[in-house]
């Protein structure tokens, strides 16, 4: 055991660090990706297998220093395990580094497929997913739901008179306004065109008609006309309150604000009207 010098006790430490270092870098990339499908089975299970006979290897290598120490006879390959050690460490961090990238990749790719990229909603997709979460809340919490479905009135008009630009800055602006009138916890999503649904957890349809009101007159006072102030940008809304806390009733809600709203326009535009 006289032969364990500084050197040696390195030499050891490296090679304890290259095994877990390894090990780690398994467990992340069998980690990684998990539930997901098409993110290439193959070549994970090549880099785990890989990763785990590198482990083996340099912990292999590490029993046989020590029995070299221990004054059994195995053969010293020093310059051969010391690259190794080097290397291993290096090529694990390389692989962690552009599993860390895949990934943050993968997270931006799915972030953008929930949301529309001109108002940062979130679009159809991300609302069926934020949903999700406040209705399990609302079921936990036993208070009740609405949903509302909203549309600018005579958006056409604003196309077809100042162009599509001018019909964009509006929508976002409505947006803006939408987002800055709800209650912290309603959830926001532009459904497609110039129509957005609005979840309204702790409400029923009665209760939620002031809100909708205040969302409203905010898009009418903060949203900018291209007509010129003589114009007013303004919506109609219908909504509905959920029969239970779950998907099936907020499908079924969403159609019976859809009919509300039909109702408000009807009745003239640039108003709230609950479900039958
Ligand atoms: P109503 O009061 O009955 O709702 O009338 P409307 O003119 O608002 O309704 P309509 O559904 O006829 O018009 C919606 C228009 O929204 C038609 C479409 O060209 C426009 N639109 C949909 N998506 C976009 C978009 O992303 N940008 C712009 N600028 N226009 C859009
Ligand atoms: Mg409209
Ligand atoms: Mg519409």
């Amino acid at each position: 055991m006289d032969s364990m010098t500084a050197w040696n006790w390195s030499f050891l430490l490296l090679r304890a660090a290259t095994t877990i270092a390894c090990v780690v870098a398994a467990v992340a990339v069998a980690r990684h990706g998990r539930g997901r499908r098409g993110t290439g089975w193959g070549y994970r299970a090549g880099a785990i297998l890989y990763l785990l006979l590198l482990a083996g290897l340099t912990m292999a290598e590490a029993y046989g220093q020590i029995t070299t120490w221990a004054g059994l006879s195995t053969p010293l390959l020093g310059w051969f395990w010391l690259g190794t050690d080097l290397v291993i460490p290096l090529a694990v961090l390389l692989l962690l580094r552009i599993l860390r990238e895949r990934n943050a990749l993968a997270g931006q790719l799915a972030a953008a497929a929930r949301h529309d990229p001109l108002t940062g909603l979130p679009n159809r997709a991300g609302f069926a997913e934020e949903v999700a979460h406040a209705l399990a809340r609302a079921a936990r919490e036993r208070v009740p739901v609405s949903a509302a479905m909203l549309d600018l009135d005579r958006f056409k008009r604003v196309n077809d008179g100042w162009g599509h630009a001018a019909g964009d800055a509006v929508l976002r602006g409505a947006a803006d306004a939408m987002r800055q009138a709800m209650r912290p916890g309603d959830i926001l999503a532009r459904m497609g065109g110039e129509e957005f649904a609005l979840l309204l957890p702790g409400l029923d349809a009665q209760s939620a008609l002031p809100v909708l009101d205040r969302v409203r007159a905010a898009v009418e006072q903060a949203v900018p006309h291209p007509g010129g102030a003589d114009e007013r940008v303004t919506l109609s809304a219908g909504v509905a309150t959920l029969a239970t806390p779950s998907n099936e009733a907020l499908e079924a809600a969403l159609r019976a604000a859809d009919g509300a709203l039909y109702a408000a326009k009807a009745a003239g535009r640039n108003r709230a009207l609950p479900a039958a």
